[in-house]
């Protein structure tokens, strides 16, 4: 038990990985009317063809993320649905302004970079 805890205090990230942060995803045809709790995956899709991602930073900045789903944008993310409706994204999140935020988000779980919250190009190697 003792070894446990010592490797868990070691990778403090670990312990955040196993925390499931988006339960699901909410499918929505428009963006009206959005109430984003924390833990709030919002989905729009529109005549079947995803078109945005929106969701709150989970870093608890209270700023809205909104990643754009369609193919003909630069960049653009894909959301995977895993078996229990949890949300994978592809690629990863990098907030270049505000918190400087950067994660994963596979199976509704936060996965934080090396570089979250330290300026990008400022520290290149640490990517
Ligand atoms: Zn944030």
């Amino acid at each position: 038990m003792n070894i446990f805890k010592k490797k868990f205090n070691k990778r403090p990230l670990l312990k955040q990985n196993v925390i499931i942060h988006f339960e699901r995803i909410t499918i929505k045809n428009n963006v009206s009317d959005l109430h984003l709790t924390d833990s709030d995956f919002i989905k729009i899709v529109y005549k079947r063809k995803p078109y945005w991602a929106i969701f709150k930073c989970p870093c608890g900045c209270e700023n809205v993320i909104s990643l754009s789903l369609q193919k003909i944008h630069n960049p653009h993310w894909r959301v995977i649905n895993s078996h229990n409706k949890r949300p994978t994204i592809y690629p990863s999140i990098v907030q270049n302004i505000g918190c400087l935020s950067h994660f994963w988000i596979q199976d509704g779980k936060i996965i934080w970079c090396g570089n979250s919250g330290i300026k990008p190009f400022a520290d290149s190697q640490k990517w």
